[in-house]
């Protein structure tokens, strides 16, 4: 039996037309991998396009495109639908979910209990970033990881490992990042360009938001949130959110930061980070959420102290610390 990889690359090789999405408000690795996915298409002259429910977000306009990002279902016509980093089928947004079924699905991912949703599956959890898996793919196909390419797959794996400080940088993340700073990927510059996208709002809506910064069960637990009259306060939105709750998880004896973020329909999207053995996984699949033993995430349909109740109960009981 071919490794998936090598079957995946298969896949590539024998068909045309594809499509490439990844999970909604991506995140460097969705939109890293989405566009590194793009880039290696494109070297051996694929058609394809690039999808993503959300749109490209604009703290990601520097990568060099292959094809433009469109936020309206692309590729009608597309023989297959690679997904990426969908721990879950619906994470992709309603408007692909809805023919997800009807269509030859590749489900490439690294989150913990992804449940095979496509007609092939490569899903491992022990790659920190479905960019890494990319680059496996590229090399598997002998596309060379340079240029735009390797800044995407960078993008991928140094935004998931935390910028290399999370628990899942393995040595192997490490050797990627070597072999493509060797072959010419500047990690200042390319850092920057990733990093240094703040805009004033989003630092004032972060000064709202740790100022509501909450302690529980003796100091183990910090909670802050985000609501939207806090967003429109400060003009901001969604992705200004984004990494807040990794900045609480910095408080000495905090094992699990949660950012409580309300969404345009009222609900309440959360964010879990623990380190070591505390498995947030498990805490977010209780509310049909999901993600990595110390990363994870989910919804909670309910008032923000309602959320926060029902959230910090699932902790205790799943982390013992009560
Ligand atoms: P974040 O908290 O940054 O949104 O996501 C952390 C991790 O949890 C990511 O790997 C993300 O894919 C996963 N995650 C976040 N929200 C959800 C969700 O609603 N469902 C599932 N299955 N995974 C989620
Ligand atoms: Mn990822």
């Amino acid at each position: 039996m071919p490794s998936p990889v090598a079957q995946i690359a298969d896949l590539i090789r024998r068909t045309d037309h594809f499509m490439v999405a990844a999970h909604a408000n991506p995140d460097g690795d969705a939109i890293g991998s989405t566009v590194a996915l793009g880039h290696i298409l494109a070297a051996l002259g694929k058609d394809f396009c690039l999808y993503n429910v959300s749109g490209l977000p604009r703290q990601f306009d520097w990568l060099h495109l292959p094809a433009p990002f469109h936020d309206c279902l692309c590729g009608a016509e597309a023989n297959w639908i690679f997904v990426l980093d969908c721990g879950s089928p619906n994470r992709v947004g309603p408007e692909l979910h809805r023919i997800m079924d009807s269509r030859p699905m590749a489900n490439v991912d690294h989150h913990l209990g992804n449940p095979n949703f496509g007609q092939f599956n490569w899903v491992d959890e022990s790659y920190p970033a479905v960019a890494a898996m990319i680059a496996e793919l590229a090399d598997e196909l002998g596309v060379p990881l340079t240029g735009s390419l390797a800044e995407a797959v960078y993008l991928g794996i140094a935004t998931d490992t935390g910028f290399f400080t999370f628990d899942n940088t393995t040595p192997e993340v490490m050797e990627l990042a070597a072999r493509l700073i060797r072959q010419g990927l500047q990690p200042g510059a390319v850092i920057a360009k990733i990093r240094n996208q703040w805009t004033v709002n989003r630092f004032r809506l972060w000064a709202v938001s740790f100022a509501t910064l909450e302690m529980f069960y003796d100091g183990r637990v910090a909670v802050a949130h985000v609501t939207r009259e806090m967003m429109t306060k400060t003009g901001t939105d969604t992705p200004d959110c984004e990494e807040i709750v990794n900045f609480l998880r910095r408080l000495r004896g905090v094992r699990t930061a949660v950012i409580l973020r309300e969404e345009p329909d009222g609900a309440f999207k959360f964010s879990l980070r623990s380190t070591g053995v505390d498995n947030v996984q498990k805490v977010a699949a209780r509310f049909d959420g999901g993600g990595h033993r110390n990363a994870a995430g989910g919804t909670i349909a309910d008032t923000l102290d309602a959320a926060r109740k029902r959230l910090l109960a699932a902790l205790g009981e799943e982390l013992g610390l009560v």
